[in-house]
């Protein structure tokens, strides 16, 4: 087994303390920088950095970047949470790892859902403001980072923000 354990540390954001949603560092006790490009391979990731590695996926519309030496997850309601990301990512690092002979590791990432498509599924093109962002351009290039998703516009009749949501998914990954 690769990863065995972590200390993890939860808190509000600094740019934003006032925000709902907790963030959540897990700082590793073993390094996982060689499992990379094949847990990327084998999970798919949003995007790849090689130098330092790591590799960030999104997940239910948050980020998670998994580190060598940390993983970061963002937009998390509770602790327990960020526990069963914690969990289901220590699974995967290592499956991925101990499969590693028959895994082709790869630092490319997947298909990335992009701003322009999602600004076509948003109501008001000029932007009306009432999600807090001042354009919808703005909204659909903080959908396509993961920051925000369609219950978030509250413009967009039911209909759209199923849409919205199926295109997104098509993005995201479950556990
Ligand atoms: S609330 Fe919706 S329609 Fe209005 S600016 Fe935000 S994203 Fe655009």
């Amino acid at each position: 087994m690769l990863l065995k354990s972590w200390q993890k540390r939860i808190f509000r954001p600094e740019c934003n303390p006032g925000f709902e949603s907790l963030h959540c560092v897990a700082h590793l006790d073993q390094d996982v920088g060689q499992a990379l490009p094949y847990l990327n391979a084998h999970l798919g990731g949003h995007s790849y950095q090689t130098d330092p590695p790591a590799v960030t996926f999104k997940v239910h519309g948050r980020l998670i970047t998994v580190h060598h030496d940390r993983i970061a997850i963002n937009s998390l309601s509770d602790e327990a949470q960020a526990d069963k990301i914690l969990d289901w990512l220590q699974r995967e690092i290592n499956h991925a790892w101990d499969d590693r002979a028959n895994i082709e590791p790869s630092t490319r990432c997947a298909p990335a859902p992009q701003p322009l498509a999602v600004l076509k599924l948003l109501p008001n093109k000029a932007g009306c403001g009432r999600c807090g962002r001042p354009t919808c351009l703005v909204f659909a290039t903080l959908a396509v980072q993961g920051a925000v998703g369609a219950s978030d516009c509250p413009e967009l009749e039911p209909e759209a923000r199923q849409a919205l949501e199926k295109y997104l998914g098509e993005f995201s990954l479950d556990w």
